[in-house]
């Protein structure tokens, strides 16, 4: 069972720095200083980055974060930020999208999706219907969801677990319980609404915690992570290594590790993200995140 009000704690640290965050979308302003200054202002909320601060853009939907001596600024760009904070393991999750690229309708139809679906939220309730409700929300709007990237549900320590959340109408769901807590996060795109992975990776994770590994530098790195992060996503950024590729590199070939690729649709489309995390109740929801 989860733990409620550490969910809450979670929810109303990510709530402060998401208005940190909206402050500092602004043309001409560094990525990287808005990902350390959200890091480090959960931290100071005393709770920890449950993900490394995502700074999509564009056709980006998802999985992309500054590197360590990123000089990237804003430009006339569409600019989706999800964040995740977690205390003592639980986890709020949520995104929102700034549009400076002329596209105010493609992030109201992710952000009309979003509430559509949170309305819709009750015990009984099976994700299929969160499906339809987005699909059909998005649609209403003349867009794609994207069909291949869901909402989830968040356990201790846990970033994704069962159920799935659909962005699209599917014939078999999961009844939701009151207690659940799920993320719901509808992506919508003027493309055809399905992702790829891209080149870029700056975000890992540990898979096999307990692995033996023969390389020094490589087992530093997973007593590191352990530690810090257990098996929550981390940033390159984050670990101050100077084998860090070679080691991730090793790890990634045995399966130690995780690598999550930036996730996009094609050049010249447009991606945007609207997402809550909610906790089931008999006769709707509350929303850790807004
Ligand atoms: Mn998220
Ligand atoms: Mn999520």
């Amino acid at each position: 069972m989860a733990n409620l009000e550490k969910h809450r704690e979670a929810g109303r640290i990510h709530k402060k720095v998401t208005e940190t965050a909206r402050d500092m979308v602004k043309e001409g302003a560094s990525l990287l200083e808005l990902a350390e200054t959200v890091e480090q202002e959960i931290r100071d909320e005393g709770g920890a980055p449950a993900f490394p601060v995502n700074i999509s853009r564009d056709e980006e939907a998802a999985h992309a974060t500054p590197s360590r001596d990123d000089d990237d600024t804003f430009g006339e760009e569409m600019v989706n930020i999800d964040i995740g904070v977690h205390v003592d393991g639980w986890i709020a999750d949520a995104a929102f999208t700034v549009d400076m690229s002329g596209n105010d309708e493609l992030v109201e139809a992710s952000r009309a999706a979003v509430n559509a679906a949170v309305e819709r939220v009750e015990a009984g309730v099976s994700t299929a219907e969160l499906g339809r409700v987005i699909e059909e929300t998005i649609d209403g709007y003349g867009y794609n969801p994207v069909y291949n990237l869901t909402g989830h549900g968040l356990g201790e320590y846990e970033q994704h677990t069962s159920p799935s959340v659909p962005n699209r109408a599917v014939d078999q769901g999961v009844t939701l319980e009151a207690g659940d807590v799920i993320a719901i996060e509808p992506f919508a795109t003027d493309g055809r609404g399905k992702v790829k992975e891209g080149s870029a990776e700056e975000i890992f994770s540990l898979q096999d915690p307990d692995a033996r590994v023969r390389s020094r530098n490589a087992r530093d790195l997973v007593e590191t992570v352990k530690e810090e992060y257990r098996t929550l996503p981390f940033a390159k950024r984050w670990l101050d290594d100077n084998r860090l590729d070679m080691s991730l590199r090793r790890l990634k070939a045995s399966d130690v590790v995780e690598g999550y690729p930036v996730l996009k649709e094609r050049d010249g489309f447009f991606v945007s993200q609207a997402e809550h995390t909610v906790i089931v109740e008999e006769d709707g929801c509350e929303v850790t995140t807004r």
